[in-house]
């Protein structure tokens, strides 16, 4: 039982295509990313360097109103290891690391999808599963592949982040309404934590209300999640919040007939 709830593998029992996480600065937040094989992760890190951790620790108190302790995001990272001839290589915030440096000597975990909702609201700490099934393994590599090299848009902690990430390369979900927060679990239970605090009679009832708000706004669970393919993720990103990509336009096969 200690080992389904605590979601700790082995790098030998990883496939390729699985979600998988480490926690850094003690349990403070989860970072996330896509195995891929042959030893390496695919995940979405932070391109502005020169920024501190302090100012997105602001960000996020102000928009949740309330003095949450939930870290900052990963940085981009300039690799120097020997181990992987493409660690670290940079893909427009996104990026492609070996196991190894991804984990930085931490547990390795892996993210459970299709969980029931009871096993959901077993776990008190949000992003670790998810009601959603993932998507058969070459679709999510074929998102992290095609997003490594076109990337995902401005990283931003509330609703842009490494799991959302993650589980959009795994369901192909994303949410259009930007005020409605993302997907991600983790920020989805600090906020679930701070609209729960109210009159409550007793713990056991806060801990009820918690859970169903957490459960409620989970990717497999809330209606407004929509399914967008990985070639429009651009165009989805800047009509939502003004993210300025640009992914190359689809072949047009009309004209390859003719030729
Ligand atoms: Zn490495």
């Amino acid at each position: 039982m200690k080992g389904l709830l605590s979601h700790k593998v082995k790098s030998s029992e990883l496939a390729p295509g699985d979600h998988i996480y480490a926690y850094r600065s003690g349990y403070a937040y989860s970072h996330h990313g896509i195995f891929v094989g042959e030893n390496t992760v695919i995940h979405y890190v932070r391109k502005d360097e020169g920024s501190s951790s302090s100012t997105i620790i602001s960000g996020l108190i102000s928009r949740f109103s309330s003095s949450t302790t939930l870290a900052a995001s990963e940085k981009s990272f300039q690799s120097t290891c020997s181990k992987h001839p493409d660690c670290g290589r940079p893909g427009n915030g996104v990026a492609l690391f070996c196991l190894d440096c991804f984990l930085r000597d931490k547990k390795l975990r892996r993210y459970k999808y299709g969980v029931t909702p009871e096993e959901f609201k077993a776990k008190l700490r949000g992003g670790t599963c998810t009601i959603a099934k993932s998507d058969p393994p070459e679709d999510v590599i074929r998102r992290a592949r095609y997003l490594l090299k076109m990337g995902f848009g401005n990283y931003n902690l509330s609703d842009h982040n490494c799991e959302d990430f993650a589980l959009y390369c795994k369901t192909g979900l994303l949410i259009p309404n930007k005020e409605a927060f993302g997907t991600s679990g983790q920020i989805n239970s600090v906020q679930a934590a701070l609209s729960s605090v109210g009159d409550h009679s007793s713990v056991i009832e806060y801990t009820r209300t918690y859970n169903e708000t957490r459960y409620s706004k989970d990717i497999g669970v809330r209606k407004d999640a929509v399914e967008v393919p990985v070639e429009d993720v651009a165009s989805f990103l800047n009509r939502r919040e003004g993210h300025n990509l640009e992914y190359p336009k689809k072949k047009n096969h009309d004209h390859c007939e003719r030729e």
